[in-house]
């Protein structure tokens, strides 16, 4: 038995894993006892990835050559890899000289590894010249971003796993951590147990698993997060709970904020968040008044029309309060997916340059062209994921290029993104699994190799990078088996250089034998940023994973940012930001009297490609339902596992009920993972659609462009009803 050291591929914890292989075949998976995010432990998910890498089914599922169709309707036919990168860079070459490089899209993933991010993004920004280049990761951590950038200066999380064990508050606000993070959910778990003084706040719109272990919960209404964090700073004035000596050395702009948040009452905050005014100066004293105070947050905040407000707003309180910069103290946004950390290393997002640089700096995208050794980076604003399939519907992006993602299933309001894959010339989808909604509507589909065959890095919530290594190799024919992502976006992208006409007698822009060389060139962007990993090599990271930054001549990674009190704005202090409360996109009304919420269950894994393989994993959630509360339930006689349609203005599904009290009255809640093998539903205009992104809205926040999976009106109606 050979065993591989690598990392978990599902959740943004990132925990250490060792792969046991027998030749070809996974045997077996166990937490890596050394690996700082995990210590050895892993959850469901991770604890069963052998078996979603070995079981019968999943071979089943997976695509296993390059498959074109000649017409959309056709069966796809086997082609040989060169038949299909040639087909698509003719495609392609076309497209751009006939229309223009932003006639092209790439849409790519969080699940993706760093070096594969770093190509795609090369290849789009560097070598066609378009920022068309976006991420799932839009749908995920945006508004993190924006939220960081805004105030501290720098989209870098402060903190580590390792604050739940000096803090004495922790705030959990839209995160259900027992479920979207359970190992770091276990270290809370374990911390609480140590330390009896630590005082858990949770705020949520529905009672989750997380809330079990909170001393204090604040029931809020959908998308009232700012209101809630307003008021709790103007509770915090009210009752002399600042830090005025840390506000007058480390920020700016707290007079202005001061002026905004009077308005938020207790009065009006308690009536709008549906909350008691005990429990909100309650939840204001613990957060205030705590020796160090760490706030955890995740989706809730950040898949709202106001995510980049609500990050904002909490992270204004961590400032007024001088809880960050030490331990246990911070705002600490946890990522959903493995790698949209990495991701947003590269600058895998439409606005975003290699190593955090801004694609809207002109001096940023003349030292990334540098770099690059490319004449320039266009500084036109790409395509973001709802505006790249809206562009791509309205006929003005041709060709899609999709890597490990799902959008047919993912996206907001899903008869959007059907129509554009319809309506694109020429859809080439890279993918490991054959059985994705995205799938059929691929004129390519090219195999990628997935974990356990994959070698690279990815980087965890706590900026912690870790190594992702092969076990085994992938399956099928030598000639046409899957190849990493990485390595078929570089392929593509030298056939394109020539295509395309670029002078390459000094040698291709893409001189890529391994995963690590591309990792070689990412690190040497990285010289001076804020995330300089100068500092370490894969043989280090081999040995053991590292937090960035970790300049040249440093020996380790940093453990938390801003223990000095500086920020890299331009005057070395923390930003305020006033942020106002808005309100949900699409509030309920007569109408559509439901407020729907989306979310994770606890043992699945987004559109499911991997974890629903494995019948075990049906064991905890069986079937797809709609939560509800049982008094709406009663008020509309609706009885337990009646079908009811689901309905918005997008689209509609057809679902049993299960009565919840963890929802609150007039909201809904159903699970994000269901696909057209479980749940069918159908636009307002008759298009197919399967799973809760039927019914989801792709109004985003101004700031970071990201949608509102957290809140669509809709009606419930019993299916037999006229
Ligand atoms: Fe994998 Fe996340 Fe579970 Fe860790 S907590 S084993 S990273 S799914």
């Amino acid at each position: 038995m050979t065993e591989t050291r690598s990392t978990c591929p599902y959740c943004g914890v990132g925990c250490g894993v060792i792969i046991e292989s027998q030749g070809a075949q996974i045997t077996g998976v166990r937490g890596d006892p050394d690996h700082p995010a995990n210590f050895g432990r892993l959850c469901s998910k991770g604890s069963t990835l052998h078996l979603t890498a070995s079981e019968p089914v999943t071979l089943q599922t997976r695509l296993l050559q390059p498959l074109q169709r000649l017409q959309r309707s056709a069966t796809p036919q086997p082609v040989s890899w060169d038949s299909a990168l040639t087909l698509a860079t003719d495609q392609f070459a076309r497209i751009v000289r006939d229309h223009g490089p932003d006639a092209v899209g790439f849409y790519v993933s969080g699940q993706l590894l760093t070096e594969d991010y770093y190509v795609f993004n090369k290849l789009a920004k560097g070598l066609i010249g378009t920022n068309n280049i976006d991420t799932n990761s839009r749908l995920c951590m945006s508004s993190a971003v924006a939220g960081y950038k805004k105030t501290l200066g720098a989209d870098a999380p402060p903190a580590c796993y390792d604050d739940v064990n000096h803090a004495q508050t922790i705030f959990i606000v839209g995160s259900n951590t027992a479920f979207a993070h359970p190992i770091l959910f276990r270290r809370i778990e374990d911390a609480k147990r140590k330390n009896p003084a630590l005082k858990i706040v949770v705020a949520d719109v529905r009672r989750t698993d997380t809330v079990e272990l909170a001393d204090l919960f604040l029931q809020i209404q959908p998308g009232t997060d700012v209101m809630l964090f307003n008021g709790m700073l103007h509770l915090m004035l009210w009752e002399g709970w600042t830090n005025p000596t840390f506000i007058a050395a480390h920020t700016t702009g707290f007079d202005d904020l001061k002026a905004t948040v009077r308005d938020y009452t207790p009065d009006a905050v308690a009536q709008t968040c549906g909350i008691s005014k005990a429990d909100l100066l309650e939840a204001t004293r613990l957060f205030a008044q705590s020796p160090a105070t760490l706030s955890l947050y995740c989706q809730g905040l950040n898949q709202s029309s106001s995510g980049t407000a609500k990050n904002t707003a909490l992270i204004n309180l961590h400032l007024a309060t001088g809880q960050i910069g030490k331990p246990g103290a911070a705002p600490f946004s946890l990522t959903g997916q493995p790698n949209a950390m990495g991701g947003r290393e590269v600058g895998g997002l439409a606005n975003l340059l290699s190593a955090h640089r801004d694609l809207a700096n002109p001096a940023h995208r003349a030292e990334v062209a540098a770099l690059w050794g490319v004449p320039s980076v266009p500084d036109k604003t790409g395509k973001t994921a709802v505006e790249m399939f809206q562009a791509a519907a309205d006929g003005e992006i041709k060709a899609l290029w999709i890597a490990c993602t799902n959008p047919a299933q993912s996206m907001p309001d899903q008869a959007t993104v059907r129509r554009a894959l319809e309506r694109a010339e020429f859809v080439v989808v890279q993918e490991a699994f054959s059985t994705t909604a995205t799938a059929r509507y691929a004129d390519l589909l090219l195999p990628a190799t997935t974990w356990g065959e994959k070698e690279g890095t990815v980087t965890n919530s706590e900026r912690r990078i870790s190594r992702v290594r092969a076990a085994v190799v992938p399956p099928g024919a030598p000639d046409t088996a899957p190849r990493h992502d990485w390595a078929i976006a570089t392929d593509f992208a030298q056939r394109l250089e020539r295509a395309l006409g670029r002078d390459t007698t000094t040698g291709t822009l893409f001189p890529y034998p391994t995963a690590e060389s591309v990792w070689n060139e990412h690190r040497e962007s990285t010289r001076g940023r804020d995330l300089d990993i100068t500092g370490m090599d894969y043989a280090q990271l081999d040995a053991k994973p590292l937090q960035w930054p970790m300049p040249e001549g440093a020996s380790t990674g940093k453990v938390r940012l801003y223990e000095d009190g500086v920020f890299p704005t331009p005057d070395g202090r923390a930003r305020f930001v006033n942020a106002e409360y808005r309100g949900v996109a699409e509030p309920r009304e007569a109408r559509y009297p439901f407020s729907l919420t989306t979310g994770r269950l606890r043992d699945q894994w987004h559109g499911m490609s991997r974890t629903g393989t494995l019948g075990r994993l049906f064991g905890h959630v069986r079937e797809p339902v709609l939560q509800m509360h049982p008094q709406d339930m009663a008020r509309r006689l609706i009885q337990e596992n009646d079908l009811v349609h689901v309905t918005s203005r997008r689209g509609s599904i057809l679902v049993p009920v299960q009565a919840s009290p963890e929802v609150g009255l007039s909201q809904a809640f159903m699970a994000m993972h269901w696909g057209e093998e479980y749940l069918s539903g159908v636009s307002a205009t008759g298009t197919r659609l399967a799973g809760v992104n039927a019914l989801t809205t792709s109004a985003y926040c101004p700031d970071s462009k990201q949608p509102e999976f957290k809140h669509a009106a809709v009606k419930v109606l019993k299916a037999d009803m006229p």
